[in-house]
């Protein structure tokens, strides 16, 4: 064995050590909770939060998307209490809440909303949901675009589906569980990727979803070399104008004007053919969606190759196509982006919708310690304060839990 694999067992293993005591310290305070409410023990289930490599606004075009389970979960103890009311605690917010199972029974705690909607879009589907004591707690942080609400869902769902269900519901129907929890029961009208990477994610695997047909597959993400690291500005930009609906429409509009359902679709000499038929705007928003929907194939390829520079080349591309032609990004998103040109990192781009967020980097081993240290002054004395930097581990998907 070289020096240079030593290492690199010897990190891994320093990974493993530190994720694992983690796990202990929040099951402790999990089972410590629910032993002193509930007097027994339930059973423990986790969920991932998760990142998203490349493939960016292109959901709502029929396009694929790239992501990934992160090491950051939520994690609950359950068990079917003989009654017909959920009694749940949430240690993070502090807060216990007891609801029924019927629609009118809809907690007003937002946090309760997700496991309540969870519970009723499972009955809703013909499956079972009785009486249940939980406590849980999580560490995806909120609002940062790991989809913290996803792993909230998944856990539940999944935890459902096994002590209720003798999980009769196949893993996708539990990602749209989920999703349809967003869209009746918090108000979000969000696609299926985050619940869907929530619930199949896979160590050391990124997972390509075709948003069209709902198709997926596993591509190895072992990162030799590399790591993977969410650089978080702290900033989100509310604007007035519904920028999201706008570019909605502008690629529907194109869409239409090529004769095509989605932009998935169409092709650039499609869209060149009728460059004077589609306002100077939608040309260059559809621009982007069919450049993007090839850059995620072009990334898969380089994957399967080791070629991470195409990797990185690719994520550089969607960031720039998202600043000038799709025109979501912000000064602080850029100038994250330009830190990380000038520090030699591999890949990076905007991560999420855009507008605030993080960006996703990938960086060599080597370079890593002075990006961190570059990115977090530099920021810091542009904008007054730290962004906050989240390593990424490739993790596996909703599960019940088990001492690794
Ligand atoms: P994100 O982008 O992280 O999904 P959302 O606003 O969609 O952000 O979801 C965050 C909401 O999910 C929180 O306001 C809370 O209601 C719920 N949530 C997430 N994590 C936890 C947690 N650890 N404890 C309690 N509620 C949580
Ligand atoms: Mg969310």
């Amino acid at each position: 064995m070289d020096v240079d694999s030593d290492y690199f067992v010897t990190f891994t293993n320093l990974i493993a050590i530190i994720i694992q005591s983690i796990h202990t310290i929040m099951k402790t305070k999990i089972k410590e909770q629910f032993k002193s409410r509930f007097g027994e023990d339930g059973i423990l289930f986790v969920a991932p939060g998760r990142f998203n490599l490349i493939g960016e606004h292109t959901d709502y075009n029929g396009g694929f998307v790239f992501p990934g389970a992160i090491d950051k979960f939520i994690m609950a103890e359950i068990k079917p209490n003989g009654t017909d009311k959920v009694r749940v605690y949430s240690i993070d917010i502090d807060e216990y809440v007891e609801f029924g199972l019927n629609e009118e029974d809809a907690p007003s705690q937002q946090w309760a909303r997700y496991i309540f909607g969870v519970c009723r879009e499972i009955i809703k589907r013909g499956g079972e949901v009785k009486g249940f004591d939980a406590v849980f707690a999580g560490n995806v942080p909120l609002g940062a675009g790991l989809s913290s609400s996803a792993a909230l869902e998944s856990c539940f769902a999944n935890a459902l589906n096994e002590l209720f269900n003798d999980n009769k519901f196949p893993k996708m129907e539990l990602a749209k569980i989920g999703q349809s929890t967003e869209h009746n029961y918090c108000g979000v009208n969000c696609g299926i990727m985050d619940q869907f990477a929530s619930v199949h994610g896979k160590k050391d695997n990124l997972m390509r979803l075709d948003c069209r047909s709902g198709e997926f597959e596993y591509f190895p993400f072992k990162l030799d070399g590399y790591k993977l690291v969410l650089v978080d500005s702290r900033v989100k930009h509310e604007l007035v104008d519904s920028p999201y609906n706008k570019r909605r429409e502008s690629c529907e509009r194109v869409a239409a004007t090529l004769g095509v359902e989605t932009l998935r679709d169409a092709d650039m000499a499609m869209l060149d053919a009728a460059k004077d038929k589609v306002s100077a705007e939608d040309y260059n928003r559809a621009k982007y969606v069919i450049e993007e929907k090839q850059r995620v194939l072009d990334v898969c390829d380089a994957l399967n190759r080791g070629d991470y520079d195409t990797v990185g080349r690719c994520m550089y591309g969607t960031h720039e196509g998202m600043s000038k032609l799709y025109e979501v990004s912000c000064e602080e998103l850029d100038y994250l982006n330009d830190v990380a040109k000038e520090c030699g990192v591999t890949g990076s781009r905007i991560m999420g919708g855009g507008f605030g967020g993080c960006t996703v980097n990938l960086v060599k081993d080597e370079l890593y310690d002075n990006f961190i240290a570059t990115v977090t002054r530099k920021f810091n004395e542009r904008y007054g304060h730290e962004p906050k930097i989240y390593p990424v581990i490739v993790s596996d998907g909703a599960r019940r839990y088990e001492e690794q």
